[in-house]
C-alpha cells in the first residue's frame, strides 16, 4: 500500500468564530492510500485547539513506516501507527476503510451492518457575533436545527435574539468558556429558551466540576442535557465521565478514526449516555466517513461541507439539513 499526503485548503463561506478564535480558511490534509489500482481517501483536519497544523500533520504522515500489503489488516496497521496527532491517524484510518469498502464493492455502512434509515437532521452552526447578526444568520439559514456557539460575554442575549426570530431546535456550544459558577448561573436562564442540549460548558480536565454542575442543575429542576466535547476524545474518557454528563460528542478527528469512534459510541451506550456525532471544519472526505456510522447516533452535527465553498469531492448529498449516506463502495465519494 502506498500512502501519499496532499495539502487541502478549505475556504469558509463566512468567518467562523468560536470561543477559541476565528478563521476564514482551514488548512487540512488529504491522504491517499493506493493498492491494486484502487485509491482510498482520508482527511486530517488541522484543529488549532489540538495544536495541529497542516505542516505538523503532513510531517507525521510523511514519516510513517510502510503500511504493509494487506489492506484488510486494519487493526494491525492502525495499532502500529506511532503516537501522535489523532487527526493524522484518522486520515489513515479513513483512507484504509475507504479502500476496504472499495475492495469489497460495498458502502461502509453496509459493512458495519447498518441501514441508511432516514437520519436525524444535522445542525447548522452559527459562530459567535453580535446577537442581532447571529439571529439574522439563523433566520436566513432556515435550518430546523441550529447549533449556537457561545462564550462568556452575555450568551443569554444571543440565545434570546435567536429565539425571537426562530423556533428551530437550538443546541448551544460554550466550547469550555464558562467557570462552574458561571455555568450554574447561566444554564437555568438559557434553559428557558428551550434548548435541546448544552455542549462543553466547562473546561476539559477534571470530571468533578461536571458532576457538581449536573447535580446542582438537577436539584434546581433543570434537566437540559449536558454533553462533553473537548473533555472526551476517546472511549477511555467516556468511561471516566460516567455519571457526570448526559452525552458525548464523537468526532473522528478526536478518536483517530472510525474504529475508535465505534468503540467510543459503544462505551457511551454502555454508560447510558446519548451520542452526538460531529465534525471539525472538514470536507466531504472526513464527513462522509462519519456519515457511514451516523445511524448509530442520536444527534448529528455534520455540517462541515455546508460551511466550505470549495469541497473537492462529490457524493455526499444534503437536502437542506438531511444528509444522505453515499451509496458507492467505501466512502462513496470521488474527486470532483
Ligand atoms: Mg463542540
Amino acid at each position: 500500500m502506498k500512502l501519499s499526503v496532499h495539502p487541502m485548503t478549505l475556504n469558509l463561506r463566512t468567518t467562523f468564530r468560536v470561543s477559541h478564535g476565528a478563521s476564514n480558511q482551514r488548512h487540512n490534509v488529504l491522504v491517499k492510500i493506493e493498492h491494486d489500482g484502487l485509491t482510498g481517501y482520508g482527511e486530517a483536519a488541522a484543529v488549532p485547539y489540538y495544536g495541529d497544523t497542516q505542516e505538523s500533520l503532513s510531517a507525521y504522515l510523511n514519516a510513517l513506516p510502510p503500511l504493509g500489503d494487506d489492506p484488510f489488516a486494519l487493526e494491525a496497521v492502525l495499532n502500529s501507527l506511532p503516537n501522535g496527532s489523532h487527526a493524522a491517524q484518522a486520515a489513515v484510518d479513513i483512507a484504509l476503510h475507504d479502500l476496504w469498502g472499495k475492495l469489497l464493492g460495498q458502502p461502509l455502512y453496509r459493512l458495519f451492518g447498518l441501514t441508511p434509515a432516514p437520519l436525524p437532521p444535522t445542525s447548522f452552526t452559527i459562530g459567535i457575533d453580535a446577537p442581532e447578526v447571529m439571529a439574522a444568520r439563523v433566520k436566513e439559514s432556515n435550518y430546523p436545527v441550529i447549533k449556537v456557539k457561545l462564550d462568556a460575554d452575555d450568551p443569554e442575549a444571543a440565545v434570546a435574539a435567536i429565539r425571537r426570530v426562530s423556533d428551530a431546535k437550538l443546541r448551544v456550544d460554550a466550547n469550555a468558556a464558562w467557570t462552574p459558577e458561571q455555568a450554574l448561573d447561566l444554564i437555568p436562564r438559557l434553559a428557558q429558551y428551550d434548548l435541546e442540549l448544552i455542549e462543553q460548558p466547562l473546561a476539559r480536565g477534571a470530571v468533578g466540576p461536571f458532576a457538581w454542575l449536573r447535580d446542582e442543575l438537577r436539584s434546581r429542576g433543570v434537566t437540559t442535557p449536558i454533553f462533553a466535547d473537548e473533555s472526551v476524545k476517546t472511549s477511555r474518557d467516556v468511561a471516566a465521565h460516567a455519571g457526570a454528563i448526559d452525552g458525548v460528542v464523537v468526532k473522528l478527528m478526536k478518536t483517530g478514526g472510525l474504529r475508535e469512534a465505534l468503540r467510543t459510541i459503544h462505551t457511551a451506550r454502555a454508560h447510558g449516555m446519548k451520542i452526538m456525532l460531529s465534525c471539525m471544519v472538514e470536507s466531504s472526505v472526513g464527513v462522509s466517513a462519519a456519515a457511514h456510522i451516523a445511524p448509530l447516533c442520536d444527534h448529528l452535527d455534520l455540517d462541515g461541507p455546508l460551511l466550505i465553498a470549495n469541497d473537492a469531492f462529490s457524493g455526499l448529498r444534503y437536502d437542506g439539513a438531511v444528509m444522505f449516506i453515499p451509496e458507492g463502495s467505501g466512502l462513496g465519494i470521488s474527486p470532483c
